[in-house]
């Protein structure tokens, strides 16, 4: 008996409705979404008022403003913490990279986006970089504007990230940055402009690609070791030696740097002038640290460029550490996890050269 066409037809579409709806939505990559708060999460009374509180939007709330964002992946939202990023502490570093490694060892879990503040997203960013175990995307993003301004800029930006934490391209490049366009590297990037909605820019080393409306393009890969191949585990690390950043400039004071020491630092970075200067007696200052057993750094206020050694302060015979492309923040962030394993500054000079 032949079967009837108006039998077969329902049924067949049936089987393809939920072929589609199997295996079409198992197609979507899972990403999860941990939020730490900033002006992406910020709130205004209207929408055009400078002044504002960052972390004030839940993640749900934000998601729900970003229309087909759910097209893009299968979504799930954690708030790791809610705070302006001038707040963020280690210990929600620390939390976050805990979270982070426990999520992408799991078969569930394809990519990260992190939403964070961009006054110390660089420092969280290298953090992640040097601390998370996995190759699989991990993006970070923010805003300039929040949630309630005119033209915000967070909900693009939010679309754009999980396009490329959704994207395999992006494995293996290290923790990235996506903001207004560009994706960057964890490595090279930093914030240049107080306001403005382009300020992360990677003057040295350029972006790793750009970010269209969810279309990614990559050009590069940081070159710098990261990730898999870093050697920092702080998986039972409950607390970072303490590490201060001094700021080079014309007669600065050398207490400074032997108030840190009586304070109990670790690590001293110096956000020195030009190549990582500073005058005679902080240089006096900073050698006598060094006979304590602290670990100097020394990096620049200048924007771009690298700190190299024994260029005009004699590292050899003093046991400084030069920072090479590091500036001063992303310094103290090294720094401080090299000192988990060693104080030697020949070795922490090499992590300098690799990281
Ligand atoms: N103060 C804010 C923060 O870092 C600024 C921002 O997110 O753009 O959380």
């Amino acid at each position: 008996m032949k079967p009837s066409y108006k039998r077969v037809v329902p049924f067949l579409l049936i089987l393809l409705a939920s072929y589609q709806s199997a295996f079409g939505q198992g197609k979507k990559p899972n990403i999860v979404i941990l939020a730490t708060g900033g002006t992406i999460a910020g709130a205004a009374a209207t929408g055009t008022q400078s002044s504002y509180t960052s972390g004030k939007v839940t993640i749900d709330a934000m998601l729900d403003s970003v229309p087909g964002i759910r097209d893009l992946a299968n979504l799930k939202g954690e708030q790791i913490a809610n705070v302006g990023s001038q707040d963020m502490t280690f210990e929600i570093m620390l939390k976050l990279a805990k979270r982070i490694n426990e999520l992408l060892a799991s078969n569930d879990t394809d990519g990260i986006v992190v939403t964070h503040g961009t006054d110390t997203l660089e420092e969280t960013t290298f953090f992640l970089n040097l601390t998370v175990k996995s190759d699989k995307p991990v993006v970070m993003v923010g805003s300039m504007r929040p949630s309630t301004a005119i033209s915000a800029d967070g909900p693009l930006n939010l679309y754009d990230a999980v396009a490329v934490a959704a994207d395999p391209q992006a494995k293996g490049r290290g923790v990235l940055v996506v903001m207004n366009d560009w994706i960057q590297g964890a490595h090279s990037l930093t914030k240049t402009s107080t306001t403005a909605v382009q300020t992360f820019m990677s003057p040295l080393r350029g972006v790793v690609g750009i970010s269209a409306y969810g279309k990614n393009d990559f050009y590069n890969s940081p070159s710098w070791k990261h990730t898999t191949s870093s050697e920092f585990d702080t998986s039972d690390v409950n607390k970072l030696p303490r590490v201060d950043i001094i700021y080079g400039d014309v007669d600065m004071s050398p207490d400074l740097i032997d108030c840190s020491v009586r304070n109990g630092a670790k690590g001293i970075v110096i956000a020195g002038v030009g190549n990582g200067n500073m005058n005679k007696a902080s240089i006096d200052a900073a050698a006598r640290a060094v006979k304590q057993g602290v670990v100097v750094v020394r990096s620049s206020r200048v924007v771009t460029g690298t700190v190299g050694r024994n260029v005009e302060v004699k590292d050899d015979e003093l046991g400084f550490v030069a920072s090479d492309e590091l500036n001063p923040q992303k310094s103290r962030i090294l720094l401080s996890l090299a000192l988990l394993k060693t104080q030697s500054p020949e070795q922490i000079q090499q992590m300098f050269a690799t990281y």
